[in-house]
């Protein structure tokens, strides 16, 4: 593999290279890297989907090759700014303590200001005690509300330190995210390198790139949501039980512009204040606008979901919906309506910020807080407002749109159909040479699905293919087992028997279990079924979503019981050893037919008359799969089963594609009870 690497950055080509678990990729990748990068002086960027990976790269891999090389190198970890501590943020927190009536978090600020003292970065992730989520939200940095040059703390900021110290280092180790943030911030601003997130570079290593395509659809998707706009309202009024004393921003402005210069011109203060009023009577009509509108988007929603989407969560937003009167002539007429407040509160702020630049440079920190303040809620308006409007004009057929209504939150969404191209333009046509690499690209051997889904099939000068198989012994170290009996995942008593059976493995295994779902609504009815059975046997019961990822795989290794899980737990999560010797996948991983992205890209496919199924659909199942599957061994020590209960992997034709990709395994096919035993004998023999 390190060959692979440093052959693709000779020739300035792509590369996808497939290592299965316990190659040592991490190692295969980095030294090559290393060497460029001291050899060139070119910096090399690596990026992961999981903070544990990143972990390790930063405080395992690099730090011991450091010593095995024998090379100077410099790497730096590169976070997201919502990690670091905003400095302006901060005073204007503690000034807002002083009125603070919760004794409890003024106890909590003042824990947080003397933990903060032992730690120089000014990192979230450097904090002994983890910081309460309420201060962080109100302290952490943000790109919005930033002043950058302008900032009375610039010199000391944390976070311009940090990013002085990644102009440095040969190798800058980040995630997704933040690259995404970066390219996007290419795309929209070619000609402003200091409003970027990364430097320069033009090598790069995309490590559990399997996650690509989704990460990419997210960063090109935007949306608008009720939530996000009662709090930018509430911030700059307290219309509603919003926390910030002195009744929001404008309010706390008005008083700090009287204050803070007495000796200003009388005119520009009065324009000011003039023009703050204006803005709360502004905040209100848009406040009131955007929620009127969000209401009637739920209740729309609910109506159509009821009527046309089979009672679905999220509603696909096509013709047969949209041409509906009350689409036309209730919802339409809203959207415009708080578009208009909105955009009129945005013009009215950005004038009072205009107006408080004209006030001296020496000006009150305070006063120059809020200002930053008010930029930020601006800019978060601002792009709601744009999402708003383009969501509901549809113009773009590139686009999924599709609305959600929770009791906590209404939003309206915009998914694009095809990443592929924005990829080939703005990652692959701009940069020299970019490594992909993950244990689950390639479906039966092939790379082809995974290259048209991220727009590497029509590259001129082909990507380099590479694919390391695990060392692992799996014929020897796993057991695949399909019940026979159960009924169709699709016919109604499945879930039934599925449950009872899920339940009888895992006392046989004596927990140890992982459990993964395709849908929430059939791991609450397993729950239900499992629980009391398990628990009365002593095995506890894990539930995704119930405690933080990280404390329940902690919880989960000191006490194995059976872990519930959903859509992440199927990848990136690593339980190596006797903790965990059995996963049972209770469905074929395909995506529900319902969910308005994928139908629409279906829909999309039957259009060019190609086979939607066999081209996307299953594809894309074959690697969940896979993912689903590698859970199981971790190291070559681990042994242990994996039961799908799905019994259309042997009896449909596609369950071929399946079993195809899978390592080298025994596959036993028997009824039920036979699998339990299977279970208890091949876990017993350990
Ligand atoms: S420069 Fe930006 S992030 Fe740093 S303290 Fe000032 S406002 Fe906060």
């Amino acid at each position: 593999m390190a060959f692979g690497v440093l052959r693709s950055f000779f020739t300035s080509r792509h590369a996808l290279v497939e290592s299965g678990t316990g190659t040592g990729k991490s190692i295969a990748y980095l030294v090559p890297a290393i060497l460029w990068a001291s050899n060139t002086g070119s910096k090399v960027v690596i990026s992961t989907n999981t903070i544990n990976l990143q972990e390790q790269l930063i405080h395992k891999d690099l730090p011991s090759l450091i010593n095995s090389l024998d090379m100077e190198f410099r790497y730096c970890l590169v976070k997201g700014r919502s990690n670091y501590v905003c400095l302006r943020k901060l005073a204007m927190l503690s000034s807002e303590m002083e009125d603070e009536v919760d004794d409890d978090l003024r106890l909590a600020f003042a824990e947080f200001i003397s933990e903060l003292s032992h730690v120089t970065t000014g990192s979230r992730s450097d904090f002994h005690l983890e910081a309460p989520v309420e201060i962080w939200e109100r302290v952490s940095s943000d790109s919005m509300s930033c002043l950058r040059t302008r900032c009375p703390w610039g010199k000391k900021c944390y976070f311009v330190k940090a990013r002085s110290e990644m102009e440095d280092a040969d190798i800058l180790v980040t995630n997704h995210h933040l690259l995404f943030s970066d390219l996007a911030l290419r795309m929209i601003m070619p000609d402003s390198p200091g409003s970027r997130v990364l430097p320069e570079y033009e090598y790069l290593i995309l490590d559990e790139a399997h996650n690509l395509p989704d990460v990419a659809e997210e960063h090109l998707g935007y949306g608008a949501s009720l939530l996000n706009m009662q709090r930018a309202h509430n911030e700059l009024v307290s219309v509603e039980g919003a926390r910030r004393s002195r009744g929001g921003l404008l309010f706390s402005l008005r008083t700090m512009v009287f204050t803070a210069k007495p000796d200003t011109e009388d005119s520009l203060v009065q324009k000011i204040v003039s023009c703050i009023d204006t803005s709360i009577e502004a905040t209100r009509r848009s406040y009131e606008a955007s929620a009127s509108f969000f209401q009637s988007l739920g209740a729309f929603l609910k109506y159509a979901s009821a009527k046309y989407r089979g009672g679905n969560h999220a509603v696909r937003l096509k013709e047969d919906i949209t041409e509906l009167a009350r689409w036309r002539d209730v919802i339409l007429p809203e959207a415009e309506n708080a578009i208009i407040r909105g955009q009129e509160l945005a013009r009215n702020l950005n004038q009072i910020l205009e107006l408080l630049d004209m006030l001296e440079e020496d000006s009150d920190n305070g006063l120059r807080s809020v200002q930053g303040d008010i930029q930020g809620v601006v800019g978060r308006l601002s792009s709601e407002t744009n999402a708003l409007s383009l969501a509901v004009s549809m113009e773009d057929s590139e686009f999924v749109y599709w609305g959600t209504s929770t009791p906590s939150d209404i939003q309206l969404n915009a998914t694009p159909l095809n990443v592929a191209p924005y990829l080939r333009r703005h990652l692959f046509g701009m940069t020299e040479s970019v490594i992909l690499t993950s244990a689950t690209m390639t479906v039966g051997g092939d790379f082809h699905f995974f290259k048209r889904l991220i727009g590497l099939d029509e590259q001129p000068d082909p990507a380099l293919e590479f694919i390391f198989d695990s060392p692992f012994d799996f014929k020897n170290q796993a057991l695949l087992i399909v019940p026979e009996d159960l009924p169709d995942p699709r016919d109604p008593w499945f879930i039934e028997k599925a449950g009872k059976l899920i339940s009888d493995i895992v006392l046989a295994s004596q927990g140890r279990a992982f459990v993964l779902f395709t849908a929430y609504t059939m791991l609450d009815r397993v729950e239900e079924i499992i629980r009391p059975n398990l628990e009365q046997s002593g095995i506890r019961v894990f539930r995704q979503g119930t405690m933080p990822r990280h404390r329940m795989l902690t919880s989960f290794r000191e006490e194995p019981g059976a872990l519930l899980g959903a859509d992440s737990f199927w990848q990136g999560v690593d339980v190596p050893g006797d903790a965990l010797s059995c996963v049972i996948l209770v469905r074929l991983p395909f995506q529900v037919p319902t969910n308005p992205v994928y139908e629409a890209r279906m829909e999309a496919l039957r259009a060019e008359n190609i086979d939607g199924f066999k081209s996307y659909a299953l594809p894309s199942a074959v690697i969940r799969f896979r993912q689903g599957f590698g859970r199981l061994i971790r190291s070559s020590e681990d042994r242990g089963v994996v039961v799908v209960l799905d019994n259309r992997l042997v009896g449909k034709w596609y369950g071929r594609a399946f079993l195809s990709s899978l390592p080298p395994v025994n596959l036993t096919v028997e009824n039920s009870s036979q699998a339990v035993e299977s279970v208890r004998r091949w876990l017993g023999s350990q």
